[in-house]
């Protein structure tokens, strides 16, 4: 595989533990990190499995607390869901990726496809809608460049305004991705009901490439019954060599891990295009 540039190494200094016994502390401090401006965001790269080509970019946020360095997502927006502050820092990174890949797109010519994840709490939301539509007028992003990523992680029975917000992020021209696809109770059901274009297969499953034969079985099967569905797969968490060649055998579209690049600041991912640009 050809390597995407350097590798961006992000340092977590705060454990889950610390996180849970300075629960209240982090969440007072978290309320004020946008106006601090203490939230980033950093791009990976998406992959085309045959030509290695950037086809797309997954914006991922981070919290660089000043007295505790950079802390994960994982830890944080747990925290962020909690004290219903996803909501607004939800819709500053959603501002600030698209604003990032319009820019992208005027400077190197590139139509890249940016995707956002989106947590149940704004998937709830009665004005996700609105907030899209405003982001996407606001920056300009061509609503077709623009990807919702959500997880499994809540019943569609349980969540009253999931379905309307998906089908209403559609007819607003945007795509949807079925996030860490195999890990939530009702992965099916999911693709039954949901209008996903397209689906990505969590890293528990390709990390065992070479090493379970019950996960390749499923990932090869998760591919092949995506596009029976006519829906695209990406694999997460592409780590070596052994993973690219399976997934390149077996037909996944597209690819996203270290083995190509890190998660990137923007500056280092404006590089990389302009690297790319020049090939
Ligand atoms: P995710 O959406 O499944 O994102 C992929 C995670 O896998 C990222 O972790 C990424 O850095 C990591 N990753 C990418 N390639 C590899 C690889 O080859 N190997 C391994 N081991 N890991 C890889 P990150 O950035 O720490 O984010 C963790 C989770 O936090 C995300 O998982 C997502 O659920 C959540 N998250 C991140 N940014 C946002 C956001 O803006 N909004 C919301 N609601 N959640 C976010
Ligand atoms: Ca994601
Ligand atoms: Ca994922
Ligand atoms: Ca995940």
């Amino acid at each position: 595989a050809k390597h995407l540039g350097r590798n961006n190494f992000q340092i977590y200094e705060v454990s889950p533990e610390y996180a849970q016994e300075h629960g209240m502390a982090l969440k007072t401090r978290l309320r004020h990190a946008e106006g601090n401006g203490e939230l980033r965001v950093v791009y990976q790269p998406q992959v085309n499995t045959e030509t290695e080509d950037i086809v797309g970019m997954e914006a991922l946020l981070r919290w660089e607390h000043p007295e505790l360095g950079t802390i994960s997502p994982a830890v944080f927006i747990p925290l962020a869901e909690e004290t219903g502050l996803i909501v607004s820092i939800g819709e500053w990174v959603m501002r600030t990726a698209c604003r990032q890949a319009r820019e992208w797109e005027e400077r190197y010519g590139l139509r890249l496809r940016l995707g956002v994840n989106l947590s149940a709490v704004q998937l709830m939301e009665p004005h996700l809608l609105d907030t899209v539509a405003k982001v996407l007028t606001d920056t300009g992003l061509d609503p077709d460049l623009l990807e919702m990523e959500v997880t499994e992680s809540i019943s569609i029975k349980e969540a009253p305004n999931l379905l309307e917000n998906l089908h209403g992020l559609h007819e607003l021209g945007c795509h949807i991705a079925i996030d860490d696809f195999g890990t939530g109770a009702a992965s099916l059901d999911y693709l039954r009901r949901l209008p996903a274009d397209r689906i990505k297969i969590d890293q528990s499953f390709v990390r065992n490439i070479g090493v379970d034969p019950d996960d390749e079985a499923i990932v090869r099967a998760t591919i092949e019954m995506a596009h029976r569905l006519k829906r695209a797969v990406v694999a997460e968490g592409v780590e070596i060599e052994q993973h690219l060649e399976f997934l390149r055998a077996h037909g996944c579209d597209e690819l996203q891990g270290y083995l190509f690049c890190r998660p990137a600041t923007p500056v280092s991912f404006g590089n990389l295009l302009a690297e790319r640009q020049r090939l």
